[in-house]
């Protein structure tokens, strides 16, 4: 197979070059060429999304059901292309890159039918009262609409599901709004091939083709210049914290504020009540050390700490986690980068007074091995330091003095995206009690699972307090996301012939 790759940009339907350029970083070396964003470009591809717009925005949503239907075929006609330049790129195993497929094609699917069914819309209407004392009702209705041309950032860790044609892309494309992707520079191949499956899409139904725009990454100014472009209507991003900051507050200094919807990341705090650590430690212990290592722990959703009341049910939880993360081999990182930023990561967190190494961990350049770290309560609440995200495989056990300790660190908890309970059935009233905690500090609650593996559904939240994101009671995953690109209008004594077709009579 020949994979077919241009190193250009897609600006509304024409593959541009630009200036100057930059290399991919393969795992195993070589590297092509690519050019690189500029905020020209992101003029131009900004200027056709806002003129696409304007048909796009106001298409039916069969139209638009259809043309997500036709993303998904054509990236599953590009399957095998997919998979070769996304392993290049990333190192993720083949399985992983075809699993994420599946995933992003079902996520595209999932919109389609989401918008046929139309509930999404909340159409409410008040009907008038013409004879209502002492002020008349007129007739009042309201509707969700799109929000305009809206910026993407693909993110380094899903190429596929939370990238080009990820979940940001397909539900604002649900929504009817024209989308400017800015790639993520770890996996440009895989961007620009997923590209040309859009624009096949876009070509067989014969849409504007400024709907779509992808431009390259390779500065900081092409994510400024998109974030603070004033056609642009939101943002949808998933990275670092101090990443999805600083463009956050740039979104927030602009003359028009735009909402910026960062997915951000999270410890993912595992709490772990006396009857489950008696009833099942050890299983509870190799369940944590597989999903701690899934993807080489890169995932937002990573379970990067585990507290649970000191003692010997404790020690065996432990040594059950750490005898399974012992067996796992070295896994390639994401990016040079990502790896030597978790190589700081465990030195900071290792090097702090009062924590001891149970598993070290040896990560040479783009790879990884896990590792297990320990801790008291004490230590955790004086060193905040600690409880920063290592993005990769780093694992924290905290024994504490008693269940009072654990509420004490549940409550001083910041946003997060996920929070797990493992309890017994001799364990639910505390359970009760810090469930209360738990819905004000994260997106997600589980019991008696492992955060890794998000759901595509209707009910997933995949979001939470700040710092996790900045989605502020919306989701990034699952059909409820499509919300952030919409806004609700209200229509007052309009005619039904000018009303939109989806609130007429
Ligand atoms: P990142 O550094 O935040 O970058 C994400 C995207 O935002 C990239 O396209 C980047 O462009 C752009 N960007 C970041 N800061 C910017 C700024 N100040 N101005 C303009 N553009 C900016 O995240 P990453 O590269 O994916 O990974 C690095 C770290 O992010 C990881 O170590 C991990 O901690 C975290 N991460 C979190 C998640 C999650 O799911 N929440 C996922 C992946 C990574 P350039 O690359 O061109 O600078």
């Amino acid at each position: 197979m020949t994979l077919e790759l241009t190193g250009r940009h897609l600006i509304a339907g024409e593959w541009t070059e630009s200036e100057t350029t930059f290399r991919s970083m393969p795992i195993d070396g070589g590297g092509r060429v690519f050019f690189a964003g500029t905020p020209e470009l992101v003029d131009a591809a900004a200027s056709a999304a806002e003129e696409a717009f304007w048909s796009y925005g106001y298409s039916a949503r069969e139209e638009r059901a259809s043309f997500l239907e036709a993303i998904a075929e054509e990236i599953e006609r590009r399957g095998a292309e997919i998979t070769e330049i996304g392993a290049q790129e990333t190192g993720l195993p083949t399985a992983r890159l075809e699993g994420e497929r599946g995933r992003t094609t079902g996520q595209l699917r999932l919109f389609a039918s989401h918008i046929r069914d139309g509930a999404y819309l909340d159409r409410r209407h008040d009907l008038a009262l013409p004879g209502r004392q002492p002020v008349p009702r007129p007739d009042l209705r309201m509707l969700q609409r799109p929000i305009g041309p809206v910026a993407v950032f693909g993110a380094s860790n899903f190429p596929l599901a939370f990238s080009t044609a990820g979940g940001d892309t397909a539900a604002a494309l649900a929504a009817g709004c024209s989308v400017i992707v800015k790639g993520h520079g770890a996996h440009p191949g895989t961007g620009e091939i997923v590209a040309q499956a859009i624009a096949a899409a876009i070509s067989r139904h014969g849409l504007h083709p400024g709907v779509f725009s992808l431009v390259q990454g390779g500065k900081r100014d092409v994510g400024e210049a998109l974030v603070t472009h004033p056609l642009i209507k939101a943002v949808g991003f998933t990275g670092s914290l101090a990443g999805g900051r600083a463009l956050f507050d740039l979104c927030a200094r602009r003359p028009e504020p735009i909402p910026f919807f960062g997915e951000l990341g999270s410890v993912n705090p595992m709490f772990l009540l006396p009857e489950a650590v008696r009833a099942r430690g050890v299983a509870i212990g190799k369940g944590w050390a597989a999903s701690l290592t899934m993807g080489a722990g890169q995932f937002c959703t990573n379970p990067g700490v585990a507290f649970l009341v000191d003692g010997p049910e404790a020690d065996a939880l432990i040594g059950a986690t750490a005898d399974a993360l012992r067996t796992i081999g070295r896994q390639a990182m994401l990016t040079d980068g990502i790896a030597a930023a978790y190589r700081d990561g465990v030195c900071r967190v290792g090097a702090a007074a009062g924590v001891k190494e149970l598993l070290g961990s040896s990560c040479e350049t783009r790879h990884a091995a896990p590792c297990l770290l320990e801790t008291t309560g004490e230590v955790w609440q004086c060193e905040h330091a600690i409880g920063e995200e290592v993005f990769g495989p780093l694992g924290i056990v905290v024994r504490l003095r008693d269940l009072a300790e654990m509420e004490s660190i549940a409550q001083g908890f910041a946003g997060q995206l996920t929070a797990t309970l493992h309890m017994e059935a001799g364990d639910m009233a505390t359970a009760r009690h810090f469930l209360r905690i738990l819905e004000r500090k994260a997106g997600r609650i589980l019991a008696n699972g492992f955060p890794t593996g998000v759901e595509v559904c209707d009910a997933m939240v995949h979001g939470g307090p700040y710092p996790a994101s900045t989605n502020f009671g919306a989701t990034s995953v699952g059909t409820l996301s499509i919300r952030r690109f919409l806004r609700p209008v209200c229509y007052q004594g309009l005619p039904n012939e000018i009303l939109p077709a989806d609130i007429a009579d």
